[in-house]
């Protein structure tokens, strides 16, 4: 399979490290606010990376830190006087609700900065030793200009960057483009004791100290947004060349900025949405079936416009997976099933060959939107004669196919029939069994028998009933069956 190395700007084939397994790390989010959408397409990005990666059959293992003290959090602490530590806190947490409603997996490793003080103190005080860095009174920078591979991972080049740099307020420095490795801690800010007294890590420092920690150097894979290239990941890089002679990453991956009518979206634009507040309004399935409609390398163009396109798209996705199970279980199975055979095995090779190419993720629903016309095809022509086989491979796949996007369909999204249903079949229908599927049956079956006898009433208390559960009865050509209500 092709994976795009930014740093050398081409695909290449993947090779991993280990045999079958691949280590990886994304940069993690400044926990002093709720995300936006434009951080959780960069997020999105790599948990379909990854999760296409262990469909494939690798071993990965995925870190993401939460960087936890910065002075982005300083800042919002001090205008709420709260604790530096608090903001954090709550942060982290809302960041962490937000990616499980967005259903992205949880790293295996969630390191946070701030309890990995000592393993960047550790790298520091190795990157002094080797002349790396320098200390200035209580700050610690890194020295550019006595790195030789500055520059690998985002093709620049020093002395073009000098002429750029800007001369900065510290005057300390001995290079416009050195960079704090450690910062003395001002008055009131959260601070750790360190040879060079107390201070905090800079923001490059801790990612490089957490992968050498606990992935080891090189990795894999190394993601992030495409504004992460430089100088974060430069830094991050250029320190672990210094420290332990070792490259970083073997392969460097960056997304494609989201944005709004051309613009980035950012925090200092003020033109973004939160991730908690799309999710408030849209299903997670909705957001990314929107994202993953375009490369995770291309700039995407957000709008609620487009938002509210792909509703009826995923409506019909999931209709078309409900209607194969339905005929699954209730058509005669007399039916020829080679065309939708056909279509399955066609479609996994098409979703595979997209994938395989740097994570097509357009290509990959091309596939699955592709068998699900076919689907809906076949089932219109084989009518009450369906295979149930066929029907039943064809909505796996389905299933499977877009749980890889993380686009959860049917079961796969949780939505089975309620337990109560067993109770109310119960006393409307004399069931005596228990299990939820067939309490619908006998409901909807019962609900038919007192239609047919003008009961009126009871078949509206059976309707009302189920309706307090949140279903609604959809009369179909093969009968009535029992769904979730549009809300
Ligand atoms: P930050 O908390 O600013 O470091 O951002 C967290 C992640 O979101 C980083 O990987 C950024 O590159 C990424 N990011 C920031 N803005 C955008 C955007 N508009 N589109 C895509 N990714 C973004
Ligand atoms: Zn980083």
């Amino acid at each position: 399979m092709l994976v795009y190395n930014d740093q050398y700007h081409k695909k290449q084939e993947l090779e991993t490290i280990e045999p079958g397994k691949i280590r990886m790390y994304v940069c993690g989010p400044t926990v002093y606010d709720q995300i936006h959408i434009g951080n959780a397409r960069t997020f999105l990005s790599f948990d379909v990376i990854r999760r296409y990666l262990v469909h494939k059959g690798y071993e990965v293992t995925f870190a993401q830190n939460l960087t936890d003290v910065d002075d982005k959090i300083i800042n919002r602490a001090n205008e709420q006087g709260r604790t530096a530590a608090e903001v954090a806190e709550e942060y982290s947490q809302a960041f962490i609700e937000q990616m499980r409603r967005f259903n992205i997996l949880d790293p295996d490793i969630r390191p946070r900065a701030t309890a990995e003080i000592e393993a960047m103190q550790e790298m520091i005080s190795s990157l002094i030793e080797q002349g790396s860095a320098y200390v200035v009174g209580g700050d610690v920078y890194f020295s550019v200009r006595d790195c030789k591979t500055y520059g690998i991972v985002s093709g620049r080049d020093v002395d073009q960057l000098m002429v750029g740099a800007r001369i900065e307020e510290n005057e300390d420095k001995r290079d416009p483009l050195d960079f704090a490795l450690w910062k003395a801690a001002k008055p009131g800010e959260p601070s750790w004791e360190s040879p060079w007294g107390p201070g905090r890590p800079g923001w490059h420092t801790e990612c490089c100290a957490m992968i050498h920690r606990y992935l080891g150097c090189p990795i894999d894979i190394h993601g992030g947004g495409s504004d992460l290239s430089f100088p974060h990941h430069e830094n991050e890089a250029a320190q672990a060349s210094c420290a332990w002679h070792e490259p970083l990453a073997n392969i460097w991956m960056h997304t494609g900025m989201l944005q709004v009518s051309g613009d980035k979206m950012s925090k200092s634009l003020g033109n973004f949405h939160t991730l908690k507040e799309v999710l408030d309004r849209y299903p997670a399935n909705a957001v990314r079936l929107l994202m993953l409609q375009t490369h995770y390398r291309s700039p995407l163009d957000f709008s609620f416009e487009r938002l509210d396109g792909v509703a009826g798209t995923l409506e019909r996705l999931e209709g078309s997976v409900t209607n194969l199970r339905w005929a699954a279980s209730h058509a005669s199975g007399a039916g020829d099933d080679d065309a939708l055979d056909a279509a399955v095995a066609t479609a996994r090779a098409e979703f595979a060959e997209a994938m395989d190419d740097d994570f097509n993720t357009a290509g990959g629903l091309a596939a699955i939107f592709g068998l699900m016309t076919a689907a809906n095809t076949y089932l219109d022509d084989a009518g009450a004669d369906a295979s149930a086989a066929a029907c039943t491979a064809a909505a796996d796949a389905l299933v499977e196919l877009a749980g890889v996007l993380g686009i959860m369909l049917g079961e796969a999204a949780g939505e089975a029939l309620p337990e109560e249903l067993v109770g109310l079949a119960a006393e409307h229908a004399g069931y005596a069994g228990d299990s939820a599927a067939e309490a619908a049956e006998a409901l909807l079956a019962a609900r038919q028998e007192a239609r047919a006898e003008k009961d009126w009433a009871r078949a509206d208390a059976i309707r009302d009933a189920i309706a307090a559960l949140g279903l609604a009865i959809e009369d179909t050509a093969a009968g009535a069956r029992l769904k979730a209500k549009e809300q």
